[in-house]
């Protein structure tokens, strides 16, 4: 049973390998990353991976039984749900909760935001196979305050639940606004999620809410995308540059590394206008999921190259996500962190430069000086 079910699950990780045979509606030929039929990284496909690599992959992982169970728990707090819940309008101060994986509630410009919301048991398309869940989510969709934006980096089953945009759509107070990447909107609205803003990359939504105010930006990242067969690419994938008069946040989603977060730290110094100034203070960063090397480099980052993407953003302090929450590759649930720690010394950073969180922890954060700024 244990090997079916890490078939099942890489199968699932890597099931569409048969190319694309969809039409990009968002086509706009003008643009490098724009495909006839999807989209495609700036600096290279190698995210793509051959049949024979997937079974090559499948065959080591069954043979050397990996990953190994984890030696230690994945951190967990109780979450200070009253505080949580608490935390909004003027005297909201700008804060971030783990929830699991990449799911991350954040609070700031008087909004509460979801990233990648992920609340069921396994992230797959069935819920009887597939990735299963070790830990359940810091703070579940019934505790959660009112939300008013849910931010979905890319369309792989970790990052885009079924269960969980729908539950979210239908949350008490009205649906919150659903932000996507380029070609997810049809997806959502299939899914009866209708309140919804598709986003390509570089381009900007000034969110204006009764409670609150953000400017979400979509940013390039390398990855890829797909849900089912043959829909490899068909939709773009990247991370959120998020900049509220109190806070400035940076989310990867899924990458590997790439010249994509210079090319993001620059794009906005460029723009050093007060919006933008000072760069992000805090930069949420994928650092799990990252072996076999030869399998993963191209599309998911290790600690190692997770601290160059802190670097190359010039963030003020970093945290990792995607991790110690579902088994989807070779590192055992626990690894992150240790080799996060050996990248950081050797990097000479410190622990509160980049570090992690306890599943269900809090971290608040100071506001940004309000002076002339928005
Ligand atoms: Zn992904
Ligand atoms: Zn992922």
């Amino acid at each position: 049973m244990k090997i079916s079910v890490r078939v099942l699950s890489t199968v699932f990780l890597s099931w569409t390998l048969f190319g694309c045979a969809t039409v990009n509606e968002d086509y706009n030929p003008s643009l490098k990353h724009h495909r006839p039929d999807g989209f495609q990284n700036n600096y290279t496909d190698a995210t793509d991976k051959s049949g024979l690599e997937v079974l090559k992959w499948m065959w080591s992982r069954q043979r050397d039984s990996l990953p190994k169970p984890p030696q230690r728990q994945t951190p967990v707090v109780s979450p200070d749900i009253e505080f949580v819940r608490a935390n909004k309008g003027e005297s909201q101060v700008p804060a971030i909760t783990w929830i699991g994986h990449a799911t991350m509630l954040v609070q700031m410009g008087g909004l509460n935001i979801l990233l990648d919301p992920v609340f069921s048991d396994r992230v797959s398309p069935v819920q009887f196979a597939g990735p299963k869940r070790y830990q359940p989510p810091g703070i579940s969709l019934q505790d959660l305050p009112h939300i008013d934006l849910v931010l979905i980096s890319h369309n792989h089953y970790d990052h885009l639940d079924t269960g969980s945009v729908r539950a979210l759509n239908s949350q008490a107070g009205g649906p919150p606004l659903f932000v996507v990447p380029l070609g997810v909107r049809k997806w959502m609205i299939g899914e009866g999620i209708e309140n919804v803003r598709q986003m390509d990359w570089w381009e900007n939504l000034l969110v204006k809410l009764p409670n609150g105010e953000l400017d979400v930006h979509f940013t390039p990242v390398q990855h890829w995308s797909s849900r089912g067969i043959a829909d490899r690419r068909a939709t773009l994938w990247g991370g959120f540059a998020l900049f509220a008069a109190d806070f400035h946040l940076y989310f990867s989603g899924d990458t590997g590394y790439s010249q994509d977060f210079l090319d993001t730290q620059r794009y906005f110094a460029e723009r050093q206008t007060t919006e933008f100034g000072g760069g992000f203070d805090v930069a949420l960063i994928a650092v799990g999921a990252y072996e076999p090397r030869w399998f993963m480099k191209e599309q998911h980052v290790n600690p190692q190259e997770a601290v160059q993407i802190h670097r190359d953003l010039n963030a003020k302090r970093s945290i990792g996500v995607h991790w110690g929450t579902f088994d989807l590759t070779d590192e055992s649930l626990d690894q992150p962190p240790i080799d996060l720690a050996v990248a950081r010394e050797t990097a000479g950073l410190s622990r509160q430069d980049f570090d992690v969180m306890a599943i269900g922890q809090t971290i608040k954060l100071p506001k940004r000086a309000v002076a002339g700024t928005k």
